[in-house]
């Protein structure tokens, strides 16, 4: 790789613009704080994801969603010109040139409704897509008290869980087990486990990239059945949902705090591996932390340093000046990362 090559900005870490398109639920301006921004003058109240480094639409609310790069290349173009440098041979070899994730910031201003997302063989087998959608929740900010509900308590008999949609009143929400979470909480959601999030959570969030959600709770958010049921009858969407109970060591399981990492470590349980990685890099002063070539999104969640890459060919590491809020994305081109400085970041990255 040459020097003119290496001096390509696109072949460093690059900082990716908030990308938050609008929602039927409300949040959005604690993705604002988290980044360090000024609220607009124009910000609507219904800005509550922003979409990282996506290739994914969404699918309803306007299809908007696909990362556009600081040159206004659509991030997917970007891929498929120079695959090999961003995503790497191996991810190449096994997935393609999909990266096969899909970060976000999530802010909920209000709980959200009730919903579930189908697991890979319901979307094969009735959706025509290879991917479902498990997702995770990294908490990296939550108000006192604040909550999630994951999975239903005890096992909900097909007609019990048609009535309760039916119905749409809050005994969906009641059937739940109710977690309250605070900063370091990670948890993992399983496709086909019911979920909601919480007023007053800030959450990373990475999922496999696609929008598909069986909204469990739709009326009361106003959105139409077609939406809410994926273009499916209410009776095969319902079969995507895991009916439970989802309790004890099952429930334990799919949790863990990724504040406990010292040094490099996983944020969340085991299980996600098939899904996605998120990799913690915690520095101290004299003690950087280091993670191997991927392709990720880099939010920087605490402090401020630098992040270091050394691309193919090169002997001196290129730093770059991150804090708090920052949010980079880092080619597998750009080689070994290294974080130095007072500093925790957590890398999202496709499955290996
Ligand atoms: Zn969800």
């Amino acid at each position: 790789m040459s020097e003119t090559t290496v001096s390509d900005p696109t072949r460093l870490p690059s900082h990716l613009p908030p990308n938050t398109p609008h929602r039927f639920y409300r949040g959005g301006e604690r993705i604002l704080a988290f980044r360090g921004l000024d609220v607009p003058a124009d910000f609507d109240g219904h800005r509550p994801e922003d979409w990282l480094a996506s290739t994914t639409r969404l699918f309803a609310e306007g299809g908007d969603g696909v990362t556009l790069l600081a040159d206004g290349t659509p991030l997917p173009d970007a891929l498929g010109a120079d695959p090999e440098h961003w995503l790497g041979p191996d991810h190449l070899a096994t997935h393609g040139i999909e990266p096969g994730l899909l970060t976000k910031l999530l802010d909920a201003g209000e709980r959200l409704p009730v919903h579930s997302h189908p697991d890979r063989a319901f979307a094969a087998a009735h959706l025509d897509c290879a991917h479902g959608k498990t997702e995770a929740w990294i908490v990296l900010a939550a108000e006192p008290g604040a909550c999630v509900w994951l999975g239903f308590r005890d096992e909900l008999p097909t007609d019990e869980l048609a009535s309760l949609v039916e119905a749409q009143d809050d005994r969906l929400l009641e059937a739940l087990n109710r977690i309250e979470v605070r900063r370091g909480d990670a948890i993992l959601v399983p496709g086909g486990q019911p979920h909601a999030i919480g007023a007053g959570v800030l959450v990373l969030e990475l999922q496999e990239p696609t929008d598909l959600s069986v909204m469990l709770e739709h009326r009361r958010f106003g959105l139409d059945e077609a939406h809410a049921f994926l273009g499916l009858s209410v009776s095969r969407a319902l079969e995507s949902v895991d009916r439970g109970p989802l309790t004890g060591p099952s429930l334990a399981a799919l949790r863990t705090r990724w504040t406990d990492v010292a040094g490099a470590g996983h944020a969340l349980p085991a299980r996600a591996t098939e899904f996605f990685r998120a990799e913690v890099l915690s520095a101290t002063s004299g003690s950087p932390a280091t993670g191997a070539a991927a392709f990720a999104v880099v939010v920087v969640v605490s402090g401020r340093g630098t992040l270091s890459t050394t691309p193919a060919g090169h002997d001196s590491p290129r730093p770059t000046e991150v804090g708090r809020g920052d949010v980079l994305l880092v080619p597998y081109g750009a080689g070994e990362v290294r974080v130095e400085g007072e500093l925790t970041v957590i890398r999202c990255m496709p499955p290996g």
